[in-house]
């Protein structure tokens, strides 16, 4: 079903008012984490106003350590609803468990699956099983051909709206947090139909990265971008090192309207 054979035109995924894939770019923007309602409506408000077209933000984290922050789970959910209520914002936040799949359909917009579950076979079954939109990222050490799998396993369930998201893979390199694979945007584009957009802040680990990365990722094809913002990156629960302020995001987004169109 991802496969462009038998389905040769673009897909385009229609999410409230907007789509995502087709000849424009969408811009999802947003810290990596929820942490209180002001940081989660400046952002929001900031986002929005230079022009993003979706916040992103997580409730529940995938940590490496357990003694890490773990995210503010249902409070985050709510958050992110009072943000959407005051910005018109649709919001993306990343499940990690089937039991939370109900509250998850109700309360988001896109349903984000993280790079660590993309192979978690009951969670894409199940998220297969509703029709929201879902954003695929690609596991930290997969191949093109497995991501194209774990999108087919969400789409064999009936769920068409399959967004999927490069942001790099892990590589013997480790100036960088991960490898950013430009590569797989032509490759995935070859093989599927599926919109497919590019993280350049999980890829780079470090914010200098992010507007070069991003310029390159519109370069090669990429429908959109998820960029993680924070306005206060210095003391972010997680993953400051790779945030960009708001004020460089509206930067990018000026650079990037210029070159694309964006919705
Ligand atoms: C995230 O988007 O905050 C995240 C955890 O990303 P990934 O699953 O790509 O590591
Ligand atoms: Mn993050």
């Amino acid at each position: 079903k991802a496969n462009r054979v038998f389905h040769p035109e673009d897909t385009v995924i229609p999410i409230g008012n907007q789509t995502i894939g087709g000849n424009k770019l969408t811009i999802i923007a947003g810290p990596c984490s929820v942490e209180s309602e002001s940081q989660i409506l400046s952002v929001a408000n900031q986002v929005k106003a230079a022009g993003a077209g979706f916040l992103r933000g997580g409730a529940y984290k995938p940590r490496t350590s357990p003694y890490s922050f773990q995210g503010l789970k249902e409070e985050g959910l709510e958050l992110l609803k009072i943000a959407r209520a005051e910005t018109g914002l649709p919001i993306v936040s990343e499940i990690m468990s089937v039991s939370k799949l109900d509250k998850f359909v109700e309360d988001v917009d896109i349903i984000q699956i993280g790079a660590r579950n993309m192979q978690n076979f009951d969670l894409l079954k199940a998220v297969g099983q509703t029709n929201k939109p879902i954003l695929l990222k690609r596991g930290l050490c997969a191949t093109i051909e497995e991501l194209l799998m774990s999108a087919e396993y969400i789409m064999a369930e009936g769920n068409d709206n399959v967004i999927l998201c490069e942001r790099g893979i892990r590589t013997f390199e480790t100036y960088t947090r991960n490898t950013l694979d430009l590569s797989a945007v032509l490759a995935i584009k070859k093989l599927s139909h599926l919109p497919v957009i590019i993280d350049p802040s999980h890829a780079a680990g470090k914010w200098w990265m992010v507007e070069a990365l991003s310029k390159a990722s519109i370069a090669v094809g990429a429908d959109g971008l998820i960029i993680e913002v924070h306005n206060d990156p210095a003391n972010a629960s997680c993953d400051g090192p790779q945030s960009i302020t708001p004020e460089r995001f509206a930067s990018l987004m000026g650079f990037l309207t210029q070159i694309a169109k964006i919705e």
